[in-house]
């Protein structure tokens, strides 16, 4: 699921939105639109894999390490 974080900037919150096919983010606490998109790491941190972090030797290069999207911004794919 592709959860993204937002910076609200009327209320100056961060909030956690899972943006569903063109749904535009609000702010969770004053539901303000006027909202930008931060880059933020995986929130999806997989606890199946083992370990902890790394994964950089793990299989393919083509799917994000920290979450199982085939991209993610915030790792860098
Ligand atoms: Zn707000």
């Amino acid at each position: 699921m592709p959860i993204y974080e937002f910076h609200c900037n009327k209320c100056d919150q961060d909030f956690e939105y899972l943006i569903l096919g063109s749904d535009k983010p609000e702010c969770s606490s004053c539901s303000s639109g006027d909202v930008s998109k931060l880059i933020s790491a995986c929130s999806y941190v997989s606890s199946g894999s083992g370990g902890g972090g790394g994964g950089a030797s793990s299989s393919a290069s083509s799917s994000c390490g920290g979450c199982s999207a085939s991209s993610c911004a915030g790792c860098g794919h």
